[in-house]
């Protein structure tokens, strides 16, 4: 089957109200930044028409890319969902 497919057997809780990801850098986006429209395997990442980049992180699959690819500029506040909450794999 498609990746697509296998990606929405995984259930998720959405945490309403506390997104784990969050970006902290509301000045002009970095390249870093930017690029995670791209590579975010979950599509969690947006640019507006204003060309700022928004993250919305309801089935962010905690891969984390972003933390690793904005890890030296600081563009983001990431933490793992609280308890509970967040992405349940489904394996097999
Ligand atoms: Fe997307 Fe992975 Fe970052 Fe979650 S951790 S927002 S899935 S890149």
């Amino acid at each position: 089957p498609r990746i697509e497919e296998k990606l929405y057997q995984n259930r998720y809780l959405v945490d309403a109200g506390r997104p784990h990801v969050k970006i902290k850098n509301q000045g002009e986006p970095t390249p870093e930044l930017k690029t995670l429209v791209n590579v975010c395997p979950a599509g969690c990442y947006a640019i507006t028409e204003q060309g700022k980049v928004e993250v919305v992180p309801d089935g962010c699959m905690e891969c984390g890319t972003c933390r690793v690819l904005t890890a030296e500029t600081g563009d983001l506040e990431w933490n793992y969902p609280r308890g509970g909450y967040g992405v349940a794999f489904k394996f097999g």
